[in-house]
């Protein structure tokens, strides 16, 4: 596939332009010799300056303050329209400014009610030509709606050329899975329901809404993060091996974890709500939204029956931590174990936030006259050894530019992701109120199986 011969900006003026695609357009252009042109549209009264500014903030505020020149010389290849994404006349001026360009990567860094207008609009002006669409999330807001969309980006765009980003999968952290499980040959005779116990998800951020209250009331966590980032997550960590490296071939793989999930039922599910979460400008006073959801999955595949997936995910909580634990079946019975310690079964945890630390929990000998052993943590950081690897944005917004769709998600399992949470969705159970600052309410320990217990990350007990 030809790599993309220009970028079209839609919200050229937002917040995650700023924040991620001007930076990484600048990285591309600087570390990758990307050298398009990339044209932003949005409403705003701007012209290519203004651009060229709000690009030099963005870049400088992302930490990179290139020098004058280097910078000048990125910049030249920005420009601005400015329009309604309702006008037609916005894609006739986006037209002039393309000139020649075939092979546009057109990114929808937009609200989701503007997704099928802008797509609309392109087709309409015959702007996706031999291009390709990048759609951030939210993609649907459940089934029904995500069917859809799928359905007026399909009428656009070949499905090889629809990108559907979740920036998790652009993580290295989270791709490293990929590779300890399928690059390492000692994970896989233990990767299945014979020797996991449990699998443990956790995405705590020790943060409020903030200011994106209204936002957030009318999205929720299971929306937010547990249906995309975690779900996305949850298939590299159950999928089989790919048949080839292919972006097919992986995405295979992702699908049919999706497939074999079990929609989530509401008495598997516990909804949570911070306290003060509903004074938060923008929020309804008798909001309903969680903010945290712990709860159980079930894969219904010959390796995973009977092995929980507890997911839990929330706002303004203890820590602020990613990870995903697999926890080995204990040793059949104690021995070399003492009254005050039993230790803690064998498990490996990817960390996804704050580092990158992949590690695998095994029981040594505590030095001393004792024949006993002790929890220790045999740990890798793939930074550390080897350097910082591209943040998520510059990575996956390269990969859309050379037609590389192994890393975003496709038709089929971003709506089997879905059907997996429409019943709660649909009949969500109530929300419990839970202290800011702690790791949600009590009733998640409802979800889990009798005997098990969440995984207190990066917290070992006896050290
Ligand atoms: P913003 O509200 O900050 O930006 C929206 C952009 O769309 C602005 O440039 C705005 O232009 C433009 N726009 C909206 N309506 C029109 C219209 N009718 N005609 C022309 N331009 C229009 O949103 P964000 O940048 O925060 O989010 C964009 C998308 O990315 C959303 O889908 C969001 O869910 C997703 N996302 C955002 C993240 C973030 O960190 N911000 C993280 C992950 C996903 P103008 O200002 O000129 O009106």
């Amino acid at each position: 596939m030809s790599v993309a011969d220009s970028v079209i900006l839609f919200g050229a003026s937002g917040d995650l332009a700023y924040k991620k695609l001007y930076p990484a357009l600048y990285r591309l252009w600087r570390d990758d010799g990307i050298r398009v042109p990339v044209i932003g549209v949005s409403r705003s009264g701007w012209g290519d300056d203004d651009i060229r500014d709000r690009a030099r903030r963005a870049v400088d505020d992302a930490g990179e303050e290139p020098d004058a020149r280097d910078f000048a010389e990125f910049a030249e290849r920005l420009c601005y329209v400015q329009g309604d994404y309702a006008d037609p006349a916005t894609f006739e001026r986006l037209a002039e400014r393309m000139g020649d360009a075939r092979a546009p990567l057109a990114f929808l860094a937009i609200p989701p009610s503007m997704f099928e207008v802008v797509v609309q609009g392109l087709g309409a002006a015959d702007l996706d030509r031999e291009g390709r669409v990048v759609v951030e999330k939210p993609f649907g807001r459940d089934l029904q709606s995500a069917r859809e969309l799928n359905q007026v980006l399909l009428a656009n765009y070949p499905e090889d050329r629809i990108f559907r980003i979740d920036h998790f999968l652009g993580k290295e952290p989270v791709q490293n899975v990929l590779i300890t499980r399928f690059a390492n040959g000692i994970f896989e005779p233990l990767w299945n329901r014979h020797h996991v116990a449990s699998v443990h998800v956790t995405m705590a951020e020790d943060f409020g809404v903030e200011t994106r209250g209204a936002f957030y009331d009318d999205v929720g966590a299971i929306r937010d993060v547990v249906q995309n980032h975690l779900m996305q997550l949850i298939a590299l960590l159950a999928m089989e091996p790919p048949v080839s490296d292919s972006a097919e071939a992986l995405r295979d793989e992702v699908s049919k974890v999706m497939r074999a999930a079990r929609p989530v039922a509401c008495d598997q599910v516990i909804r949570g709500q911070y306290r003060g979460f509903r004074s938060h400008d923008g929020v309804d006073a008798e909001s309903q939204t969680e903010t945290f959801a712990a709860l159980r999955l079930d894969i219904d595949s010959w390796r995973w029956a009977g092995v929980p997936f507890y997911v839990r995910a929330g706002k303004a909580m203890a820590a602020d931590v990613t990870e995903a634990v697999v926890e080995f079946q204990a040793a059949p019975r104690p021995l070399f174990a003492d009254a005050d310690c039993a230790p803690h079964p064998n498990h490996l945890v990817f960390r996804v936030k704050p580092d990158d630390v992949t590690s695998f929990h095994l029981q040594a000998k505590l030095p001393g006259e004792r024949l006993v052993g002790r929890g220790v943590d045999l740990e890798v950081s793939a930074s550390r050894a080897f350097g910082e690897g591209p943040e998520a944005y510059e990575r996956l917004l390269k990969d859309a530019m050379e037609g590389d769709n192994r890393l975003f998600a496709r038709q089929d399992s971003v709506e089997d992701a879905w059907r997996i949470f429409e019943p709660v969705l649909e009949d969500p159970p109530p929300v419990h109120e839970y202290p800011v600052g702690s790791w949600g309410p009590e009733e998640a320990s409802r979800v889990l199986e009798p005997g098990d217990s969440w995984h207190a990350p990066a917290v070992e007990a006896c050290s």
